[in-house]
């Protein structure tokens, strides 16, 4: 178990007071603490180094936190005003690690706009949090490529051997905020995350993007000429059955044009534009 619960001494009151135009009474204030992020291999396949938590840590002080699912549609907020790494020695991660978190204290000023807000944090109602930052290499766990320089076959998700194929997200460059969000994605933390610039875009599951890579691949034996590269984007807007009955009519045209012996799909060319295909 992390002990993430702390008592507002003194000391930490005078953290929260570098963030205030004048220093607040124990009374004014709220504070309480949240598991900013993990770890633990999450539902998308991913997790963070033991690095990136630590330079997290650092990044997420002084970050504001938004409960952007209040009914009433007022956008409160709160501020991290200290974070530290925690262990929790009793568990392993999924990739064997022992479980680490990024747990942050977090205070509000006492309002009473924000009354059944802090009834409903204390209650453990609003536990889950997501967070937004940027992140400079995704690393393959089983071979240590970098996603942004070059693919390897590894499919997320699958296993090699003993290895849980995923993602490890190394090097955090900027911690932009975070939120109270009704699903999470990290298992244990109860923690999401959203990643600048495609932040916004949900991180696709591993059907998905085989569904991708074949609808990719298909349309380029069927003409290398397509700008495959500026597509791919577009394709993978569209759902898993979508692109899967794409998928078939594009294997159904291809064959077609084999029978009518056209040269159109080529073996040499079968990597374009950084796509193994
Ligand atoms: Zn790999």
């Amino acid at each position: 178990m992390l002990m993430t619960e702390f008592t507002l001494d003194e000391q930490l009151l005078q953290k929260i007071a570098t963030f205030t135009r004048r220093p607040l009474s124990s009374e004014e204030v709220y504070a309480f603490p949240v598991i900013l992020c993990d770890n633990e291999v999450d539902r998308d396949c991913e997790r963070f180094s033991l690095e990136a938590l630590k330079t997290l840590a650092e990044m997420f002080i002084g970050k504001t936190g938004i409960f952007d699912h209040d009914p009433k549609g007022e956008n409160q907020t709160a501020r991290i005003f200290d974070t530290c790494v925690m262990e929790d020695t009793s568990r392993k991660t999924q990739a064997g690690e022992v479980y680490t978190a990024v747990v942050g204290k977090a205070y509000m000023v006492r309002t009473d706009d924000n009354r059944s807000l802090i009834a409903e944090i204390d209650a453990g109602i609003k536990k889950e949090v997501s967070i937004s930052c940027s992140i400079a290499h995704k690393k393959c766990s089983v071979c240590g490529s970098d996603k942004a320089v070059s693919s390897c076959s590894h499919i997320r998700g699958k296993r090699y051997g003993e290895k849980l194929c995923h993602t490890v997200l190394c090097e955090p460059t900027d911690a932009y905020e975070w939120s109270f969000v009704a699903i999470p994605a990290q298992r244990n933390a109860g923690v999401t995350k959203g990643y600048s610039p495609d932040a916004v875009s949900k991180m696709p599951s591993d059907e998905h993007e085989v569904s991708l890579r074949e609808v990719t691949k298909r349309l380029f034996l069927l003409e290398p000429a397509l700008p495959v590269s500026e597509l791919r984007p577009l394709l993978s807007l569209l759902g898993e059955d979508r692109l899967r009955a794409l998928s078939e009519s594009l294997k159904r045209l291809s064959h077609k044009r084999k029978q009518a012996n056209s040269p159109a799909a080529t073996k040499e060319l079968h990597i374009l534009n950084g796509y193994k295909l």
